[in-house]
């Protein structure tokens, strides 16, 4: 088993979104470990927030079993551009989808480009989100509560909506969550109101995409190294992120990245409506 790092980590702060290139230790999203073996092959995905953290592993393991990809994200072009090298090195085909997800319109612009591009979308990754730490109920505006749901559960609604007229029997939605959908980070409150809606809402639109043929499934991880973290928490929280955890530190992205690979291939053709844990054994019940 290869050996991750154990905090502490150096103190350290990014602005939103964050870069993964100037985070230390380096988050490994698998660019020189992931092996594929065929699994999705022929695919097409579409993944949001996949210029970074993981997005980025989910899009370099979809490559390597085979998938082509679209990789939306905010405005991080050095990041995504990154992992669109990964992807074509995999000899999969690619396309960059910059731009804000609380617009309703690039909600939209995003299915209907990975369409123009690719004919169909069989796997769709929702995965971006925004979160900020507030110490104080009183800190938090009006404006950065609607925000954080816009950009986390509303344009879920909206990307779905649009992408589902474009997937065919046997497709998969994947639905990021967090281990704070049921076990809220009281200075994270609005992030983790969202954690909880998204739970809910796949549990929901997996009994309404059954009779279609379409897999709905979230995933909730624990603490993983991500621009994330260190664009919104502060650095004594980063430098110690994760060490509560039964395993001792945060998961890196590439330890996330296999169970969206087992949910979106054809060999989880019955899973569906479930939320999977990668908590490092902090317990999901
Ligand atoms: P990350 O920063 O690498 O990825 C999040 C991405 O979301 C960013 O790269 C950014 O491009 C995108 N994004 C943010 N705001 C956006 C906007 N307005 N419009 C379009 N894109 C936007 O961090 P990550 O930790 O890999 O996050 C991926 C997912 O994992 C998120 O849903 C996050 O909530 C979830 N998650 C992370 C952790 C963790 O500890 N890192 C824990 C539980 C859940
Ligand atoms: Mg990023």
């Amino acid at each position: 088993m290869p050996s991750y790092p154990r905090p502490p980590f150096p103190p350290q702060q990014q602005s939103v979104p964050g870069s993964q290139r100037a985070m230390d230790p380096y988050p490994d999203s698998g660019e020189e470990s992931y092996r594929g073996s065929g699994r999705l092959s022929g695919k097409v995905a579409l993944i949001t927030g996949a210029d970074s953290g993981i997005g980025r592993a989910v899009a370099i393991a979809f490559a390597r079993e085979g998938a082509d990809v679209a990789l939306a994200y905010l405005d991080e072009h050095e990041d995504a551009r990154e992992t669109a090298r990964w992807v074509e090195q995999a000899g999969r085909q690619c396309v960059l989808l910059p731009g804000d997800l609380a617009e309703k319109q690039h909600c939209l612009d995003i299915v209907s480009k990975t369409v123009e591009q690719f004919g169909r979308i069989n796997v769709l990754v929702n995965n971006a989100a925004y979160q900020m730490t507030h110490h104080y109920l009183a800190d938090i505006s009006d404006d950065e509560w609607v925000r954080t749901f816009d950009i986390n559960i509303t344009a879920m609604f909206r990307i779905c909506q649009a992408a589902v007229p474009h997937m065919s029997a046997g497709s998969s939605i994947i639905n990021t969550s967090s281990i704070n959908s049921d076990a809220p980070k009281p200075t994270l409150l609005a992030y983790a109101a969202t954690k909880g809606a998204i739970a809910n809402f796949t549990a929901g639109l997996a009994q309404l995409l059954g009779e279609k043929g379409i897999r709905v499934n979230s995933v909730a991880p624990g603490p993983i190294w991500t621009p994330l973290i260190v664009s919104t928490m502060p650095p004594d929280e980063v430098s110690h992120f994760g060490e509560q955890t039964p395993l001792g530190r945060p998961g890196q992205p590439v330890e996330v990245a296999p169970i969206y690979v087992l949910l979106a291939s054809d060999e989880s053709s019955y899973v569906s409506g479930s939320r999977f844990g990668v908590t490092g054994g902090k317990p999901i019940l």
